[in-house]
């Protein structure tokens, strides 16, 4: 059993309900993540 460095593929981009950006991403191998951005879109809150 030789040792396996996961190449990170993208498999593309959704959208969470929260509305952050979720990055699909997988290895040749099966394994994948999920890797979700906190979008900010930085409006800033007037008092
Ligand atoms: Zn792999």
């Amino acid at each position: 059993m030789s040792v396996h460095v996961h190449v990170r593929l993208n498999d593309g981009y959704a959208v969470t309900e929260d509305g952050q950006l979720l990055e699909l991403t997988s290895c040749h191998c099966g394994a994948s993540w999920e890797t979700t951005y906190q979008v900010d879109e930085g409006e800033p809150e007037s008092i």
